[in-house]
């Protein structure tokens, strides 16, 4: 049995030089890393948008453009090529990118995959029909109520997820129950027969294309009693065999590496395997 697993994210890094909702220098964050002791990391910025619709209201106060974005992402890559180079003796920096699922992802990610060439992808979903459901909790209601209720919001997710993965075959599936991001009965909710079949549904993908499921700790630096994934899915997961990666989700030097320890702990209880495969692209 193994029993040092290693310190890893795979989904994080999001810097302040390059996410107008996240802090400090990229290369400070690297360097937070080598110093916890972190062996392999992976950076994953955000994706730029694929017009000015999908701006951040964030981005929106600063006047960027979905262009100004596309120019920061390029910069992006130049700078996480030459961090990788850099510390290579130190630490091995994956380079990722967090995908979005508004109309035209499908094309807008396969264009910017092979522009950059990542070393893989983790395939998030912040939007149900083109509607950020994540940013605040006021948007979230709305969204909810434009369907009739938070069922139905949550089987739209599962739904826009599915079709994600099978599009884009992310080597990580990114915080896969985001959806109950506002929602005090989730625990419930998730259990929901019309619920569960889809998460079913969507596990048996990730499991049959051999992907790994993100274990996102963010959740709890923002108070939440537990990380994405609930443990009523992490267990159907552990069950099905299929790889869950601890992933901080961090947006500045004090979040790298935030909770990872008691992720991986988490996770050997459960009895889930802790040799971290590499990743890779898929598609
Ligand atoms: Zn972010
Ligand atoms: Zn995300």
């Amino acid at each position: 049995m193994n029993t040092t697993a290693k310190l890893i994210s795979l989904h994080g890094g999001h810097s302040g030089q390059y996410c107008s909702h996240a802090r400090d220098p990229l290369e400070a964050i690297i360097q937070r890393y080598i110093e916890l002791g972190f062996s392999k990391v992976g950076i994953t910025e955000h994706v730029p948008p694929t017009n000015d619709n999908f701006l951040y209201p964030d981005e929106t106060k600063l006047n960027l453009t979905a262009a100004d974005l596309y120019k920061r992402f390029e910069d992006y890559f130049k700078n996480i090529n030459c961090l990788k180079k850099k510390y290579a003796s130190k630490i091995k920096i994956f380079i990722g990118m967090e995908t979005e699922t508004y109309t035209g992802y499908v094309d807008h990610i396969k264009n910017l995959t092979s522009k950059f060439q990542p070393d893989y992808i983790v395939g998030s979903v912040h939007h149900v029909d083109d509607n950020s459901f994540d940013y605040s909790r006021g948007e979230y209601e709305r969204i909810a109520l434009l369907y009739g209720s938070y069922e139905a919001m949550y089987e739209k997710y599962f739904d826009l997820q599915y079709e994600m993965i099978k599009e884009l075959k992310p080597f990580v599936v990114g915080h896969f129950d985001h959806i109950k991001i506002y929602d005090e009965d989730y625990e419930k909710r998730l259990l929901l027969p019309q619920i569960v079949q889809k998460i079913k549904r969507n596990l048996i993908l990730i499991k049959t294309l051999d992907l790994v499921m993100d274990f996102n700790l963010r959740a709890l630096n923002k108070g939440a009693k537990e990380p994405y994934i609930t443990t009523s899915i992490l267990k159907r997961a552990a069950e099905m065999g299929i790889i869950v990666v601890p992933g901080d989700d961090s947006h500045g030097v004090n979040e790298a590496g935030d909770h990872i320890d008691k992720a991986i702990e988490i996770l050997k209880a459960l009895g889930f395997d802790t040799q971290w495969p590499e990743p890779r692209l898929l598609t």
